[in-house]
């Protein structure tokens, strides 16, 4: 069989250009070379690999803003360092295996594989040169041929272009995450407000990672994008289940004060807008409150240790998804944030998060993975290991009956 191959070279001038030389020469198959895949659970020391939140890692580093930030939608994160080495970091309390990671070049359309990760632990972090720096290299592109590129000096911020593929089945879900929230810690609560806020540990960090990354998959699901924004049919529905009339607020309202029942509803416009303010870019900052009561606003949104620690393997996130309303912009006038008026977000998202842990649907639902109540020395109260149930009238249950599985 005769193979066609393909061959590119990009070659640096004044800029980069691509110099495109078909090798169409029948019978001569041209034999790539490529790179090493890499096992980041055991890189060289050259590599700088750590595993960041370390149950006694020095606070401070979690809370150092510019060093440990990352966007749900993207918890393996690939960031440029200088001219020519990467940081990779993976923000998961689970490893991922068969990771691709491509870069694309802002003149040359293809994607080409650059690391080959067979494994990469979790909370890994590393630094890697770019090994276009090094030398002249061939490259398997995405379509399967092979780009070989000379060298390039280096790099300025933002020129290459980097993303990721895996066959992991961690890594599909981690990819169906439609909120970009960037998510960070912030000291300034519990050093301004002490009592009010506790400090956190990189223990109780890790859970918190975990359970944004859980509940930003929850937000970015189907049937909650199909019940968020048709809140009037499941507060029907409901009332049918019931064999009652719809109990207060009939659809999502907003801000303004309600007199006497009579809710400034969002048109169906305002719902979709809404919708997007729970998922779009801003910036969160995971806090712990200690004192009668959790807090959210602006980037804030805090709950209690026990959340953290228990609470959301067991799906009570109803605290967590009040601070989160406040956070993306409602007060108590607002059925988003606002548990009265015949349940509204609260009572939607806790019972909905229940069934996708029933479904086992979500990034992570064993704490096994953590074993936060094991580990007392970093805590306050006293936890035994989360035991999850389902109530048998879970809205959810009964409509969908156990499917609606996101594939
Ligand atoms: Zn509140």
């Amino acid at each position: 069989m005769i193979k066609k191959h393909y061959l590119f070279v990009l070659t640096l001038l004044a800029s980069i250009t691509i110099g495109c030389s078909h090798d169409e020469n029948q019978g001569t198959a041209y034999q790539p070379n490529y790179l090493p895949s890499l096992d980041a659970t055991n890189l060289p020391v050259g590599n700088r690999p750590i595993t960041m939140f370390e149950d006694d890692e020095n606070p401070s580093k979690m809370y150092d803003k510019t060093d440990r930030w990352f966007r749900v939608n993207q918890p393996l994160q690939i960031i440029q360092k200088g001219k020519d080495s990467v940081q990779i970091s993976l923000y998961s309390p689970v490893g991922l295996s068969d990771v691709k990671i491509y870069a694309k070049l802002p003149n040359y359309e293809k994607r080409f594989l650059i690391y080959n990760f067979t494994k990469i632990p979790a909370f890994h972090r590393s630094s890697h040169q770019i090994p276009l720096v090094t030398g002249k290299n061939d490259y398997l592109l995405e379509t399967g041929n092979t780009v070989t590129i000379d060298k390039i000096e280096g790099f300025s911020t933002g020129a290459i272009e980097f993303s990721v593929e895996s066959t992991d089945p961690l890594f599909a879900k981690l990819k169906k995450i439609k909120s970009s929230r960037l998510v960070q810690f912030n000291d300034a609560y519990h050093v301004n407000e002490l009592g009010k806020f506790l400090p956190m540990n990189p223990v109780l960090a890790k859970e918190a990672i975990t359970m944004i990354i859980n509940y930003s998959y929850a937000l970015s699901h189907p049937i909650y994008y199909d019940t968020f924004t048709n809140f009037d049919k499941y507060k029907q529905e409901q009332a049918t289940l019931a064999g009652t009339a719809v109990d207060g607020a009939l659809n999502w309202h907003g801000n303004a004060e309600d007199v006497d029942g009579v809710y400034d509803y969002f048109s169906k416009a305002v719902i979709e807008k809404t919708y997007i303010n729970y998922i779009d870019n801003r910036t969160v900052y995971l806090a712990m409150v200690g004192g009668a009561a959790a807090l959210g606003g602006g980037p804030l949104a805090s709950q209690w240790e026990s959340g953290y620690v228990a609470g959301h393997w067991r799906g009570d996130m109803s605290v967590w998804s009040h601070e989160y309303s406040h956070h993306s912009g409602y007060g108590h006038s607002s059925n988003l944030a606002n548990s009265g008026q015949g349940g509204g977000q609260q009572e939607m998202l806790t019972q909905f998060y229940k069934y996708l842990i029933h479904l086992d649907d979500l990034p992570f639902t064993n704490p096994d993975v953590l074993k936060g109540w094991t580990k007392t020395k970093y805590l306050t109260g006293t936890y035994s290991k989360p035991i999850f149930t389902i109530n048998p009238k879970n809205p959810f249950l009964l409509k969908y009956k156990g499917t609606g599985k996101w594939n």
